[in-house]
């Protein structure tokens, strides 16, 4: 998606060798004009799937699942959480995944209410590294008996593992920008 690349290259930066900071239009301030053609090409590769339900992981993802699902007939969006508290249902499903930016594990939680046997789900996030967010919520779906359609990214990093991961498992995967390396401060696109 060209706008998204050029997006990345004006106002993206890179932290160490790994990480890309996108806080100014995707992870903090949001760029609502963007996430808007961000959901349109969800739409446009994912038309050819039946889509009950988006899935996404608090917090950056919510914004990017929320204008997608605008494209898809506003099915509903659902959002694990990574807090327990009083508030939320005891009737849960739980996987734990292990964050690469974090560099420890946490738990994810969904209602079984909102994931239903025979379901058909769309995982969007922001990120793509080593996959284990997205194999997370596999473990949901798979749990709820659902069933995992697609998974649609906006920044998938190539030279991680995560891509090849979720492909080899047969995960109908679309990145809508893919980075093959950042090294020496210049982001490489595929
Ligand atoms: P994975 O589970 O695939 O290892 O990592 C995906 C999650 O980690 C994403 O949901 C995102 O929040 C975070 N993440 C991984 N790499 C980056 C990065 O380079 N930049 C930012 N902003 N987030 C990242």
């Amino acid at each position: 998606m060209e706008l998204l690349k050029s997006t990345i290259l004006e106002d993206g930066y890179i932290l160490g060798d790994d990480i890309l900071k996108v806080d100014s239009f995707l992870n903090h301030q949001i760029d609502v004009k963007l996430f808007n053609e961000i959901g349109k090409e969800f739409k446009k590769l994912f038309s050819d799937v039946k889509v009950d339900k988006i899935l996404t992981i608090e917090a950056s993802g919510i914004g990017l699942a929320c204008v997608t699902a605008q494209y898809f007939d506003n099915v509903p969006v659902v959002f694990a959480k990574k807090t327990e508290s009083l508030n939320l249902d005891k009737d849960l499903y739980y996987s734990e995944v292990y964050s690469f930016t974090k560099r420890k594990s946490y738990k994810i939680m969904v209602s079984k209410k909102y994931i239903k046997e025979g379901d058909n789900i769309l995982i969007i996030d922001d990120f793509l590294a080593n996959g284990k967010a997205v194999l997370g919520l596999k473990d949901i779906i798979d749990q709820a008996k659902a069933k995992l359609v697609g998974a649609g990214i906006v920044i998938e990093k190539g030279f991680q593992d995560g891509g090849d991961l979720v492909r080899s498992q047969g995960i109908n995967l679309h990145s809508l920008a893919i980075i093959d390396s950042m090294e020496s401060g210049k982001i490489k696109f595929r």
